[in-house]
């Protein structure tokens, strides 16, 4: 590969001109353009060269076959009676006729006898001389043969002298070598060249007009995707753009609708998450207010009544503090590049370890919490976030129970992933609520659920951390009869780069 100097690479980059889709149709076309109109004078040019030629040699030849007749019936070849007055005359017509011909072609006439002698040169400088060429001999073999040289500007021909004998036989007794000049030709073909390229110029004018409109109307779609992008950019206009005048402008509208369709609903659940997380934390805040106030604008307070109020208010202060930790939680795994401290983990001893943290919590209720495994399992896990999952599922197990209820917890594996159900015997979930109970703060029994000292927030950051170990959560639940959550993750993590797709695709959620 020819490599360019570096400074040519440079400015070529840098050249916007040659970058732009518009500047490279209006030289394609101009190069096109050009390219065929010269192409079409050379072929034209050509065409008529050689039929000029062609034109040429025939009537040539046809006048030279009339003389030809004529030194037959006037025995030009006979070498007898020579000083005949007679003879002497025709042979001065024949002569003359022949002078005539190359005159008028500006060329030369041979005759050449049988022995391959010269009897008539209409130059005079060849007569009694012996002419051996290859395409004499043809003629007289009976192969009339024609030539262009163009070095040279002449058309030569040979045209063969055939005498008819007594017997009715023809056969060649002579050949005329003749070379015409093909001045008029050029002459004409200069001519006409002249005006070709004329043409040609208009023709080439015409082109880059042509070149520099049709380029703007073919590139206009492009500058309506930029004008309508740069619209929406502004943030004059929110709607999707449309351009369906190419198949491939249509693509890029479509493409950049999807991005923006993405965008607004990623501006919409962002701007209703900062409305939740401002009336969650304003909540436990006013409450606060309230007891503070009370206090305050009563006097003589007796101290128990302190000391209920200030128990109320650090359960507010508890509330608004596991608020903002469930918050924090949620953003860390929010973020796209987050790692996970992944090990081999033996997922039993992690279940057995949460359930017996949260039976206490249990026993207030006399909820039975049982755990059942058919065979140990150890994972590639993040410890930290499985515990959070295992947690956030069995402490809902246990909130939206009712009293003396149960809580199952069931641990198998294949050879790819291991699951984890969770199921009570508790309120249940109702069907409209079931799509959206893992939105942040979305809470299907609102009242209870912040009772339990909920924040709506647990079964977000449970799918988030699901996700985060390429896995899925599913749900069935039966309202008034209880719940089961079934988390299934694969055995060993994978460290595939397409987690972006993968949580799309592996969220589930079953009603
Ligand atoms: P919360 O902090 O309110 O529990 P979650 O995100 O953990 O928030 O749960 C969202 C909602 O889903 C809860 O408010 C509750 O109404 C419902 N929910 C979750 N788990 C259960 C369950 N096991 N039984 C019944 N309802 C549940």
């Amino acid at each position: 590969m020819v490599k360019l100097p570096e400074d040519i690479k440079i400015n070529f980059k840098q050249a916007l001109f040659l970058r732009s889709f518009r500047a490279r149709i209006c030289l394609l076309v101009l190069v096109v353009g050009i390219l065929t109109s010269a192409l079409m004078r050379h072929a034209i040019m050509a065409t008529y060269e050689s039929r000029a030629v062609a034109q040429r040699t025939e009537t040539v030849k046809n006048q030279l076959l009339i003389v030809a007749k004529h030194l037959i019936s006037n025995n030009y070849f006979s070498t007898y009676r020579l000083q005949e007055p007679s003879m002497i005359a025709s042979r001065q017509g024949i002569n003359g006729e022949l002078e005539t011909i190359s005159n008028l072609y500006g060329g030369r006439v041979m005759i050449i006898g049988k022995s391959c002698k010269v009897i008539k040169d209409t130059y005079g400088i060849s007569e009694g001389k012996t002419m051996i060429s290859e395409e004499v001999i043809k003629c007289f073999l009976g192969e009339n043969t024609s030539h262009y040289d163009t070095e040279n500007g002449y058309i030569e021909m040979t045209i063969p002298i055939t005498s008819t004998g007594v017997d009715g036989k023809s056969s060649i007794v002579g050949v005329m070598l003749t070379s015409v000049s093909d001045e008029t030709i050029v002459d004409m073909i200069n001519i006409m060249n002249r005006n070709a390229i004329m043409l040609e110029i208009l023709m080439i004018m015409g082109i880059v007009v042509a070149s520099v409109l049709l380029s703007g109307v073919l590139t206009r779609p492009f500058g309506k995707i930029s004008a309508e992008i740069r619209k929406v950019k502004e943030g004059t206009s929110e709607k999707a753009i449309s351009v369906p005048d190419y198949a491939e402008t249509e693509q890029i509208v479509d493409a950049f609708n999807d991005l923006l369709g993405r965008m607004n609903a990623l501006n919409a659940s962002r701007q209703e998450f900062v409305a939740n997380v401002s009336h969650e934390l304003r909540t436990p805040m006013a409450s606060l207010k309230v007891l503070a106030d009370s206090l305050l604008t009563q006097q003589d307070v007796p101290a128990e009544l302190y000391r209920e109020f200030m128990t109320d208010m650090v359960s507010e202060i508890d509330r608004e503090n596991h608020i903002i930790t469930d918050l924090l939680s949620l953003v860390k795994m929010d973020k796209t590049d987050q790692e996970l401290n992944v090990v081999a983990l033996s997922i039993n001893d992690l279940a057995e370890l949460t359930l017996k943290r949260l039976r206490p919590i249990a026993r207030k209720k006399d909820i039975e919490v049982t755990f059942e495994s058919n065979r140990p399992v150890t994972a590639e896990v993040d410890e930290v976030k499985m515990t959070l999952i295992m947690t956030n599922l069995v402490e809902n197990a246990i909130k939206y129970n009712q009293e003396h209820g149960w809580v199952k917890v069931v641990l198998d594996a294949d050879h790819q992933y291991f699951t984890l159900q969770v199921s009570d015997s508790g309120l249940g979930i109702p069907e409209q609520d079931l799509p959206h109970i893992y939105e942040r703060f979305y809470r299907a029994d609102k009242s209870h659920s912040r009772e339990m000292g909920g924040t709506g927030l647990g079964l977000a950051i449970t799918k988030s951390a699901v996700l985060l170990h390429r896995g899925s959560i599913t749900v069935s639940s039966k309202l008034g009869e209880g719940s089961t959550f079934t988390v299934k993750i694969p055995l060993n993590y994978i460290t595939s780069k397409k987690r972006g797709s993968d949580r799309d695709t592996k969220a589930s959620v079953e009603s």
